[in-house]
């Protein structure tokens, strides 16, 4: 039975518009997608590395959760992913961020993804996907955390070409 799961892409090193549009085509092999507005955003955490390309993927898949997991580490190494310090650069980053109704805790996920209520960049592109998407069981477009966006629209297209 499918899913509908919500996917986080960032990337602030390398060719970032192309590294994603990759992501984007090798997420599509797993099921229908859904891609949101293209964004910049100012980094999180270290201040001394590039801003951030930001999108999110609404994905309808029949892959478990860990399953799902395994395929987006796989992407992250693919696109050469080196891990140099916690929130630092990165050529690819994928943040399971919903998997349907489920709430999962494991060492390996915890879904709904941890930081998606104080990130912006992770809740503007989900909008795109559905406006009236819920979280912990409140609207995301009412969340005063909107009110001032940090985030830019880069491109308002069919950026990834899907
Ligand atoms: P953050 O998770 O705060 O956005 P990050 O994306 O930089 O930080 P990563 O280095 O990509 O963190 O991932 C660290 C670990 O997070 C992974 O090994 C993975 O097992 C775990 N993890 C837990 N929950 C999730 C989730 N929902 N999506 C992706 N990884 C998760
Ligand atoms: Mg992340
Ligand atoms: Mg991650």
């Amino acid at each position: 039975m499918s899913v509908i799961t919500y996917i986080g892409l960032g990337s602030n090193l390398g060719d970032s518009q192309q590294i994603l549009t990759e992501a984007v085509h090798k997420l599509a092999l797993l099921g229908a997608v859904k891609v949101s507005k293209l964004y910049q955003s100012p980094p999180m955490g270290p201040q001394d590395q590039p801003n951030y390309l930001n999108a999110a993927v609404q994905l309808e898949t029949d892959l478990e959760p860990l399953a799902l997991l395994d395929e987006l580490q796989r992407f992250e190494q693919e696109s050469g992913r080196v891990r140099l310090r916690r929130w630092g650069e990165r050529t690819l980053d994928l943040d399971l961020l919903i998997y349907g109704q489920q709430q999962i805790q494991n060492e390996r996920l915890t879904v709904p993804h941890m930081g998606i209520m104080e990130r912006d960049f992770v809740l503007i592109p989900l909008l795109d996907l559905d406006a009236d998407l819920q979280l912990h069981g409140q609207q995301i477009k009412k969340l005063s955390i909107l009110q001032q966006p940090s985030l830019s629209v880069l491109n308002a297209g069919n950026w990834a070409n899907i």
